[in-house]
C-alpha cells in the first residue's frame, strides 16, 4: 500500500478540512511549527502564540481520535524549519511517497508545495462558500466586480436571511442604519477571555524566547485556542454584542478597542469556527427576536459577502497582486506604525491598541491607519507587510485585497470604485479621538491644523487626472476649485512641509 502523508497547516485546524476528509487512519498527519512560516514577516507575538497553541491542541485532539500525528515543535533540533523540508523529512521517516494537502491561502506557499520534489496533491479548500471556479464564473460575466452583487448571490445560495426569493426585511442591505457615531457608554465588556492553560503557557514561553523583538505584546494572552473555547466566545458575542453591532459598527473609541465587534476573525480564519455556524447563530438570534435585522444583516454580509469576495479577488488576480501600485506611491512606512511617538491621537491610539491586542476593528484599519498611509503616499507593499504582520487574523488571501485593494487603491479600483480617503472630519464624527488630540480637527491650515485635513487635499490634487472624472469624487474637486488661490497654495505648502518632517523622522 502507498504510504501517505496528510499535511495540515496552522490555519487549517478544522476537523472537516479537505485533506483530512480524504485521509484514513493508516496515513500520517504532518503538522509543523516552522521558522519560515513564523518569520516571513515579523508577526505579532500574540498571533504566533495563538497559532502554535491552537495547532498543538488540534494535534492532541486528532491523536485522541486515533490519528497518527507527526508534530514538529519549533525548538525540535531536527526541525528543518520549512514546510517542504518537514514533508521531505517525514516522508523519509515514514517511507511515504505521496502527500495530500489542502491548498494554502497564500501564493507563496502554494508555489513552495508545487516546487517540492514530493508528489503533493493540493485539494481545494472547501471551507469557503464560493469555490475558485464559482468566483471566476461570477467575475467573467461582469465589467465591475462589485461586492454587493456577489453578496446577493451568496444570500440566494445559502438561503440566509431570505424569505423565498426576497431578502428578509425587504432590503438586501441595511447599511444606512449602521453608521451611528461613537456612543458614550458601551454596554458590552468585550470578547470572552480565556486564562492560559498549560499548553498555552508552554507556547508563551517559547514565543517569548524566540521572538523577543517582534512588535506587539505577547501578554496578557487571552485568546481562545480550541473550537470549544471559540464557540463560547461566539455565543458570548451573539448574546451580548450582536444586537448593537450594526448601530456602532463604524464607531471608534480611544479607550475601548472592541465596541460591539465580534473579535472572531482569528478563530474563523484558522479554522476553529466555520462561516456556517457563525451565520446560523446570527440568523437564529434575529429569528428569536434577540437581534434586529440591521445588526444581523450587517454581520452576515461581512462574512458571506466581504470575506468571500476578498478571497475570490485574491485568487482571481494572481500572485503579483501584492505588488500592484497604480498610484506609484513610494514613501517609506513611517516609524509611527511601529510605535514611534506621534501627536496624532487617532494614529497613536490605533497603533497602541494593535500592539497590545493584535486587533483593530475595520474602521480603524480602513479610515485611520489605512487612510493615513494612502493620503501620505506610502508604498502599498510596505503597508501590506505591516498589516500582514500586526493582526492576529492576517493571512494574505484576506489581508491583501483589503489592503492593496480596498484600503490603498493600489489595484486601480478592482475592489473599490473610489479610494477610501477622508479628511479629519470623518474621524471626528465617528470617534472621540479628536477631543483629546494635540491637533485641531476644525483647523484646515496653520499651526495645529489636523494633518488629515492637509493631506486629504494634497492626495486629491496629486491624483487629479485619475480621479477628477470619477462621478463620486467630482464634488470634491469642485470644492477645491472654489477655494481661493492663496488658500490652495497654503494647503499644499503645509502638506509638503508635514510630509518632509515625517520623512526626516521628526515628530509629527
Ligand atoms: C486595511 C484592512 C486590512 C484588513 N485585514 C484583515 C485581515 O488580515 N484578516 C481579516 O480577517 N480581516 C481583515 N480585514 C477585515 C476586517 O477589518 C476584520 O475582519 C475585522 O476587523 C475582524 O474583527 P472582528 O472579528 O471583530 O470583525 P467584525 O467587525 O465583528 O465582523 C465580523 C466578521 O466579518 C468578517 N469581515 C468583516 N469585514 C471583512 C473584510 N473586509 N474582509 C474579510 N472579512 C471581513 C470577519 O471574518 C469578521 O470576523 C481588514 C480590513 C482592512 C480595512
Ligand atoms: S485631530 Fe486629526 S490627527 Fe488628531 S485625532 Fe482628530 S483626525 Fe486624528
Amino acid at each position: 500500500m502507498v504510504k501517505r502523508l496528510i499535511l495540515i497547516l496552522g490555519d487549517q485546524l478544522s476537523p472537516d478540512i479537505a485533506a483530512l476528509k480524504q485521509a484514513d487512519k493508516s496515513d500520517t498527519i504532518v503538522m509543523a511549527e516552522v521558522w519560515d512560516e513564523a518569520s516571513y514577516v515579523a508577526h505579532h507575538p500574540k498571533k504566533i502564540a495563538f497559532l502554535f497553541a491552537a495547532m498543538r491542541k488540534f494535534a492532541a485532539r486528532l491523536r485522541d481520535e486515533g490519528w497518527q500525528v507527526a508534530y514538529s515543535t519549533l525548538d525540535d533540533p531536527d526541525n528543518t524549519q520549512s514546510i517542504p523540508g518537514e514533508l521531505l523529512r517525514r516522508a523519509e521517516q515514514h517511507g511515504a511517497q505521496e502527500v495530500l494537502a489542502t491548498e494554502p491561502g497564500e501564493w507563496r506557499l502554494i508555489g513552495a508545495l508545487n516546487d517540492c520534489p514530493l508528489k503533493i496533491t493540493q485539494l481545494q479548500d472547501d471551507r469557503f462558500l464560493a469555490s475558485h471556479s464559482e468566483f471566476e464564473t461570477w467575475a467573467e460575466a461582469r465589467k465591475q466586480l462589485r461586492m454587493e452583487y456577489f453578496y446577493r448571490d451568496m444570500r440566494r445560495k445559502t438561503g440566509l436571511l431570505m424569505e423565498g426569493d426576497s431578502p428578509a426585511g425587504g432590503q438586501w442591505n441595511f447599511d444606512h442604519d449602521n453608521r451611528k457615531p461613537a456612543p458614550k457608554d458601551i454596554a458590552f465588556s468585550g470578547p470572552m477571555q480565556f486564562t492560559p492553560d498549560d499548553v498555552v503557557q508552554q507556547v508563551l514561553r517559547l514565543v517569548g524566547d524566540k521572538f523577543p523583538d517582534n512588535f506587539g505584546d505577547l501578554e496578557p494572552f487571552w485568546f481562545a485556542t480550541d473550537t470549544t473555547q471559540a464557540r463560547r466566545a461566539l455565543t458570548h458575542f451573539i448574546t451580548y454584542a450582536l444586537p448593537r453591532f450594526g448601530d456602532f459598527q463604524d464607531a471608534m473609541l480611544r479607550d475601548n478597542a472592541f465596541l460591539y465587534h465580534a473579535v472572531i476573525s482569528m478563530y474563523l480564519n484558522a479554522g476553529l469556527l466555520s462561516w456556517q455556524e457563525i451565520c446560523d447563530a446570527a440568523q437564529q438570534a434575529w429569528r428569536d427576536g434577540h437581534a434586529p435585522i440591521n445588526a444581523v444583516e450587517g454581520f452576515i454580509r461581512q462574512i458571506i459577502g466581504w470575506r468571500e469576495y476578498m478571497r475570490g479577488i485574491y485568487f482571481l488576480e494572481g500572485p503579483d497582486y501584492t505588488r500592484r501600485n497604480v498610484l506609484n506611491h513610494t514613501r517609506d512606512l513611517p516609524g509611527l506604525y511601529w510605535g514611534a511617538k506621534t501627536d496624532m491621537l487617532c494614529l497613536s491610539k490605533s497603533v497602541e491598541q494593535t500592539k497590545t491586542e493584535a486587533y483593530a476593528h475595520h474602521i480603524q484599519r480602513l479610515m485611520v491607519t489605512g487612510n493615513f498611509a494612502l493620503l501620505a503616499g506610502i508604498d502599498p507593499y510596505q503597508v501590506h507587510e505591516w498589516y500582514l504582520a500586526v493582526y492576529a487574523d492576517a493571512y494574505e488571501w484576506v489581508e491583501a485585497p483589503n489592503v492593496i485593494g480596498m484600503s490603498q487603491f493600489a489595484d486601480g479600483g478592482i475592489v473599490g470604485s473610489k479610494p477610501y480617503v477622508s479628511s479629519g472630519n470623518y474621524i471626528a464624527k465617528m470617534s472621540d479621538y479628536c477631543k483629546s488630540c494635540a491637533y485641531d480637527v476644525r483647523k484646515k491650515t496653520g499651526q495645529g491644523a489636523c494633518p488629515f485635513n492637509l493631506l486629504y487635499w494634497d492626495f486629491l490634487i496629486r491624483h487629479r487626472e485619475r480621479f477628477a472624472k470619477n462621478p463620486r469624487m467630482a464634488q470634491m474637486y469642485r470644492t477645491w476649485d472654489r477655494m481661493g488661490e492663496p488658500r490652495r497654495k497654503t494647503v499644499l505648502t503645509e502638506a509638503a512641509a508635514f510630509l518632509d518632517r515625517m520623512d526626516k523622522g521628526r515628530p509629527i
